[in-house]
């Protein structure tokens, strides 16, 4: 923007008319009312690529939670119980630290992705940019027409017509809510939970029932009022553009050093005389954008790079016997300069640190295992004597079966000699559950050989070891110890 500007400044000296645009927001009225956006639908390569894209993620999205693998769950994000399943494997809060790590390196490949590449992702894979422009808006272009009918329609008195336009287009928007609520609801609680209680009705499930109609409801709210105000006011990725982005970051951008000076489209001849540049000021760019801005002001925090104003321009470029790409992705510094995209120190340290933290991920997701055991000594307890010979202890083991059967488990004491009795039934863990018990751990006083003596179990499961576990067996100060009893 910056280039923008100087370059504009030096040719009309008008600083303060050029940054007007910045002044308030573009959907935000001189009165301070809400300036409603009507779009015109878009049309081109670009909007049908995106397209493609957005419907398979669409169908991915309403189906995942809904196959299974191995009778799990493809996708289950519990956070409530906190149980996830990412394409059948399960994850406990033992594997809470991956899914942290996962996190961090989810927030440093955005960062470093941003600096190179802008906005992509909102225009090509943010939720909120497929849902608004893919599934409402283009029930709307169906239900009320392209931008001027809708316009029109607005303006018009209430009449059956609009009634029954606007009464379809609301309940189509809650219906979609709905069913969008119900697959999130599937993620979270899980895809057979929420069918059993979508089919039971509310009556049985009125908290569930509630929950849904509220999240429906706020889902609705969003795009069938509140819609590009997401982007503009309220997303935290948006907010950060402004520190992410830099003059490198390839952006949809305004070419306007082949632009300027802009004029009406006259014959080319009469143009060229006029000194006139590339863009004939028809406005389709501005007139397509679903955030209300002028792209040919440079880069904004509104812009979410939606494309939408690149084949409009190449539409009417086309048409005027011009090269495409007036409006294109490039970086400020290329259309300042005709220089190629340089990788700066920024983008190298990002990349280091993204390049360890994926390693490091997949390292720790190679080493997880699918069952973990923890053996603790009872919080506080003593030594007891069991007999006239033995010291006993009081330990609790807990089992994560993170397999998909029932684990029987078996302790054996490997180190040092000695009994271990079971305190109620032998251990027997269902699959994806915790499983926990109580046992003493027997030694005779003779081999005792400190207030603290190490013990080891080897945890197994049929004839397979599972895990060594280490711990301690508090006894008597041997100074203090009352017998020595020979074997
Ligand atoms: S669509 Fe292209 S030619 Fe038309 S106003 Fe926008 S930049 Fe200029
Ligand atoms: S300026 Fe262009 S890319 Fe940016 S939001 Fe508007 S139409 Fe989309």
């Amino acid at each position: 923007m910056a280039f923008y500007i100087d370059y504009l400044n030096r040719k009309m000296d008008n600083s303060d008319e050029l940054e007007t645009f910045r002044d308030r927001l573009s959907t935000i009225g001189e009165e301070g009312n809400r300036l409603w956006v009507y779009p015109k639908r878009p049309k081109g390569k670009y909007f049908n690529r995106r397209s493609v894209i957005a419907y398979l993620l669409l169908l991915f999205l309403f189906l995942a939670p809904f196959l299974k693998i191995k009778g799990d769950q493809m996708l289950l994000f519990n956070i409530i119980e906190r149980k996830f399943i990412i394409f059948g494997v399960i994850f406990w809060p033992q594997d809470f630290y991956l899914f942290v790590l996962s996190m961090i390196t989810l927030i440093v490949f955005i960062v470093l992705f941003t600096v190179i590449y802008g906005r992509l992702f909102c225009g090509w894979v943010c939720p909120q940019t497929i849902f608004m422009e893919f599934v409402y808006r283009q029930i709307e272009y169906l239900i009320e027409g392209n931008n001027s009918k809708q316009r029109k329609l607005d303006d018009r008195d209430w009449d059956l017509d609009k009634i029954g336009r606007k009464s379809l287009k609301h309940i189509i928007f809650f219906a979609i809510s709905v069913m969008t609520i119900i697959t999130f609801l599937a993620y979270i609680l899980g895809a057979d939970q929420v069918l059993r209680m979508v089919s039971q009705g509310p009556a049985e499930n009125w908290a569930g029932f509630t929950a849904l109609v509220a999240f429906s409801g706020v889902h609705y709210f969003v795009f069938a009022k509140f819609r590009e105000q997401v982007c503009i006011i309220v997303c935290p990725y948006g907010r950060l553009q402004g520190v992410l982005l830099d003059h490198n970051s390839i952006q949809v951008s305004y070419d306007y050093k082949r632009g300027e000076p802009r004029g009406k489209h006259n014959p080319l001849e009469e143009r060229q005389k006029a000194g006139k540049g590339d863009c004939i000021e028809c406005g389709s760019c501005e007139v397509v954008c679903p955030t209300g801005i002028d792209i040919r002001n440079g880069s904004q925090m509104e812009c979410i790079n939606c494309t939408a104003c690149m084949d409009a321009c190449n539409a009417i470029m086309t048409r005027i016997n011009k090269p495409r790409g007036l409006i294109r992705y490039a970086s400020e510094r290329t259309i300042a300069e005709g220089t190629p995209l340089k990788v700066n120190a920024r983008v190298i340290f990002y990349s280091v640190i993204l390049t360890g933290l994926l390693v490091l991920v997949a390292y720790l997701f190679t080493i997880r295992t699918d069952v973990e055991a923890t053996i603790l000594r009872s919080y506080g307890s003593m030594y007891q004597e069991y007999d006239s010979i033995h010291y006993s202890n009081i330990y609790t083991i807990q089992v994560v079966n993170k397999t998909r059967r029932e684990l029987p488990i078996r302790l054996v004491l490997d180190k040092p000699r000695g009994e271990i009795k079971m305190m109620g039934d032998s251990l027997l863990v269902k699959k994806g559950q915790l499983g926990e018990a109580t046992f003493l751990v027997v030694l005779r006083k003779d081999r005792i050989k400190s207030s603290n003596t190490k013990v080891e179990f080897k945890i197994m499961s049929g004839s397979r070891e599972i895990e060594e576990v280490k711990s301690t067996f508090v006894g008597p100060d041997v100074l203090d110890k009352p017998h020595k009893d020979k074997d």
